[in-house]
């Protein structure tokens, strides 16, 4: 790219000249190794860079300008041997190469090499990519990173209530077996008078399923749900895990829009032009990462009213459910669709802040005749990782009983409430930033005005701002925004360290040009 003065973004536009189709996130994912493109895209890639194939495909070092793109390379693969390829067939001879492993020649020796599924050739989680990756290529030199990109409340001092730490310590002698799949009855017992709280319909013990952490239960639902070609709709901007699990299934996720001008509500009109006969079901996220936006009964009736005129099966997202500011109240899609399939999710890794003890679970309500077949695929799934961690199911009745020590956090003097007031003005008072003021979770999805700072490469303003100021945020991309004109704050850090990492990025945001 570099010797033809190819920029990524070249690489997309050309894509389509040549009846390809690139996205801008492969592209990236392409150049810094972390993926290696599939045979027919590295078909079109050699066609628009005009090197051959075999050379790109061998993940050679750039070539001097004075070198052959077709000379020979020392790692080119080498096809199995047809003995080998027919010996493969006899149950005691060797096995042999699939398409996915290749021989390398190195030297004398030979070196079998490994390469990863090509089901995982179009997953994305940039929430920990390449950004991320510098980041802990410069702290291994010894370099000091503010952190403004992880939604992990331990480390930034929210720690967990020694209540749960204490019932744990307690039942961790009887927490040696597997549990039922779905989980312990006293934490399923305690998810459904929380569900009954929540106003769900028609649940029952057996609707409840508990898992490691939300991310394991949006895997297996994505994984019974969709097959080649079913479409699910995810928000934009998502919590990428969403989009990952979809395509990882075989799905397809087609994204609608949240309206930055409107509070980052999900766009109603938006949702219904995407709807086609492939459309199985909607995903929300309520309260949103990475906007922090609460959605209102009204817009919630909305997306109910679409999903019941196409019969579509809602996934809501909840994980932030108690993490709510300015007295406002969190309403569950499921509470407004006892006519509907729903499932919600939710957990105790934001909430309770331990994320690292890993729990979380689903809950199905509505009108479940419609997916009696769906739940068997769920139930089998379950019953295929045997059960979740059993030592952290133990506290969820615990936690979800008596006081709520997150209520603290979230209110005037709270840390959440005063870190989201100084974060949201502190932003806006940049030039050229603009930001919705979030009301719930602890993101903030801040507008950068891309002509003043001539920005077309979100992910490279990011490396920009960590080289410079060591100030480390996610780029929009990183949640499948389609534009380069926004990024994520994570605003758990404390008050001090928030406001170095404000100043140096008012500081940088004053002379940033992107070249
Ligand atoms: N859903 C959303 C919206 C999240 O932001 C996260 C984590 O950041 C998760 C799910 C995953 O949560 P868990 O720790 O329960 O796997």
């Amino acid at each position: 790219m570099r010797e033809r003065g190819l920029k990524q973004t070249d690489l997309v536009r050309l894509a389509g000249d040549y009846g390809g189709r690139l996205g801008k996130s492969q592209v990236s994912q392409y150049a810094s190794g972390k993926t290696m493109p599939r045979p027919d895209m590295v078909r079109l890639l050699a066609a628009i860079l005009d090197v051959d194939a075999s050379w790109l495909e061998s993940g050679d070092a750039p070539l001097p300008s004075d070198a052959r793109p077709d000379a020979p390379s020392a790692c080119a693969a080498a096809p199995a041997s047809p003995s080998s390829r027919s010996a493969a067939r006899h149950p005691d001879s060797r096995p042999a190469l699939s398409t996915s492993q290749s021989i390398q020649s190195q030297g004398s020796t030979t070196m079998r090499e490994f390469k990863k599924s090509s089901k995982l050739d179009n997953v994305l989680y940039d929430v920990r990519g390449p950004v991320v990756d510098e980041a802990s290529r410069m702290e291994a030199e010894g370099k000091r990173i503010l952190k403004l990109n992880i939604g992990n409340p331990a480390p930034f001092g929210f720690r967990t209530p020694d209540e749960v730490i204490a019932d744990m310590r307690m039942q961790l002698p009887d927490c040696e077996g597997y549990s039922d799949s779905k989980g312990l009855f006293s934490a399923r017992k305690a998810i459904m008078q929380y569900a009954q709280l929540k106003h769900l319909p028609n649940v029952d013990m057996d609707s409840i399923y508990t898992g490691n952490g939300v991310s394991e239960l949006i895997n297996l639902c994505m994984q019974a749900l969709l097959d080649t070609g079913d479409e699910i709709l995810i928000p934009s901007p998502d919590y990428p895990l969403w989009t990952a699990c979809a395509t990882l299934s075989g799905g397809t996720p087609v994204h609608y829009v949240c309206d930055e001008e409107a509070e980052w509500y999900p766009d109603l009109a938006d949702i219904e032009s995407k709807v086609t006969s492939r459309t199985k079901a909607i995903v929300i996220i309520n309260p949103n990462n990475p906007t922090g936006a609460l959605y209102p009964r009204e817009v919630l009736e909305g997306i109910v009213e679409i999903a019941r005129k196409h019969q579509l099966m809602i996934f809501s997202d909840e994980i932030y459910d108690r993490l709510v500011m300015d007295g406002e109240e969190h309403v569950s899609i499921a509470s407004l669709a006892p006519d509907l399939f729903c499932i919600t999710f939710s957990g105790l890794s934001k909430s309770h802040m331990i994320a690292g003890y890993r729990i979380g679970w689903m809950v199905l309500s509505g009108n479940k005749r419609c997916a009696k077949d769906f739940i068997m695929g769920i139930n089998m799934l379950s019953n295929m990782r045997l059960c979740s961690n059993v030592p952290a199911q133990s506290i969820v009745q615990t936690a979800l009983g008596g006081h709520q020590s997150v209520e603290g956090y979230v209110v005037p003097g709270g840390r959440i409430y005063d870190q989201r007031e100084y974060v949201y003005k502190a932003l806006n008072d940049i030039p050229g930033i603009t930001a919705v003021k979030p009301k719930a979770a602890f993101y903030i999805f801040p507008k950068i005005d891309v002509k003043k700072f001539n920005i077309t490469n979100d992910e490279q303003f990011a490396l920009d701002l960590l080289h410079e100021k060591r100030v480390l945020i996610v780029p929009g991309k990183g949640f499948n925004w389609g534009q380069p004109d926004h990024f994520r704050v994570v605003y758990l850090p404390r008050m001090d360290v928030l406001q170095e990492c404000m100043e140096d990025l008012a500081d940088f945001m004053s002379h940033y040009r992107q070249a």
